[in-house]
């Protein structure tokens, strides 16, 4: 399998910067998280899952490492009225109260939203974190960054990266397919992250790295690729994705921030979930709404920021042209998106909030995507 060896080519040779090691994507990889906690000097653990990530693995991780002597104690993540766990001030206060004096180690078992607020307590108690991911529904299990809402607004903060990470094949099989399917939607954002990291490079001289930005191509494309058998959940399809997905967080991890797998799609799929929380909707997955963002980011880059840059003739808005055709189209795109399992049903964002998003999400970060260039500098503004 192609990712597995570049992965394990970067964990023995270390061309990149990254501190999670080991990181096992097995079948019987629980075992080997069993192992490895046994060599470590660990003797207290927290755990902390939520309903449906307990019984996927949380509860089986706790009996195997009580039977080995490891004192366990287990904090279940309550959901919000709306029935979702949110990384938010209540969550991180409540895992905070269950860290120990004597607590040695925390262990995530479970989705994204787990692994960022174990990821903060982790940074903030300098504790070290093991991460357990339950499906292959995210790539930011082993990045440093951990978005959080504060006070309604998601931000990210910069913490830390699991010591480890173990994911389980025969878990994340029987992961939900609409988890599945928002892993491969997280994936297919980097089509279009890839291009706004290189605009950013060309626009503002933002740090970019060719070496990150081609592993990051590298796991997108071995997904595509095996887009059918993700689908399916078949066991090499749910290898690639979750293999690329850890290859992403790496890529994050290497270069110190987001770039390579978080632009313009990104933030609109950060608008729309502070919009949900305000609202009191209940959340959708993250990956669903970047497979919806991507779709609307291509046609929008393609369709309104193309024809303005093309009115423009010079020297970069030919390089930023030619970023935009370099972009599969968006039925492609839609194509392999719903053999992977998602549909537009799974984002249900309606018409007005999608436009508001296009002309406002890039505020939410400081950085330049091609988004953000057209709306600041590309497009008339009259003299007043
Ligand atoms: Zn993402």
């Amino acid at each position: 399998m192609k990712l597995k060896k570049r992965l394990d080519e970067i964990l023995t040779q270390s061309s990149f910067t990254q501190s999670t090691n080991p990181i096992v994507i097995s079948e019987g990889a629980l075992q080997s998280l069993v192992d490895y906690v046994t060599e470590q000097p660990i003797q207290h653990l927290l755990v902390v899952v939520d309903e449906q990530t307990l019984q996927a693995a949380g509860q089986e991780v706790g009996h195997m490492l009580t039977e080995k002597g490891i004192k366990v104690a287990t904090h279940c993540l309550q959901p919000n009225q709306q029935g979702d766990v949110i990384a938010d001030e209540q969550s991180i206060v409540d895992v905070l109260l269950h860290v120990q004096p004597e607590t040695d180690c925390l262990l995530a078992v479970g989705s994204g939203t787990i692994h960022d607020v174990v990821r903060f307590v982790s940074a903030k108690t300098e504790k070290p974190f093991i991460s357990v991911p339950t499906a292959p529904s995210v790539d930011g299990f082993n990045s440093k960054g951990a978005p959080i809402i504060v006070k309604g607004i998601k931000t990210t903060f910069q913490t830390v990266s699991p010591v480890a990470l173990f994911a389980d094949l025969t878990v994340l099989c029987q992961a939900p397919s609409s988890l599945v399917a928002a892993g491969f939607g997280d994936m297919i954002g980097k089509y279009t992250s890839l291009i706004d990291w290189q605009a950013g490079a060309a626009i503002a001289n933002e740090p970019y790295d060719q070496e990150i930005a081609d592993l990051t191509r590298e796991a997108l494309e071995s997904c595509v690729e095996v887009a059918d058998q993700i689908g399916n959940r078949e066991k090499e399809g749910i290898e690639t994705l979750m293999n690329a997905l850890v290859l992403s967080g790496i890529a994050m991890a290497a270069f110190g921030a987001s770039h390579p797998a978080s632009g313009a799609e990104h933030h609109l799929s950060h608008y729309w979930e502070m919009h949900f929380l305000e609202e009191g909707h209940k959340q959708l997955y993250h990956g669903a709404k970047i497979g919806r963002s991507t779709l609307l980011i291509i046609q929008y880059y393609k369709e309104i920021v193309r024809a303005s840059l093309r009115t423009e003739a010079n020297k970069k808005s030919e390089q930023l042209i030619s970023l935009i055709d370099s972009l599969p189209e968006v039925s492609e795109v839609e194509a392999l998106l719903r053999k992977a399992g998602w549909h537009p049903e799974q984002a249900p964002i309606d018409e007005e909030l999608i436009q508001l998003s296009l002309l406002k999400a890039y505020h939410l970060r400081d950085r330049w995507t091609l988004l953000r260039y057209y709306h600041e500098t590309l497009q008339w503004v009259p003299d007043l």
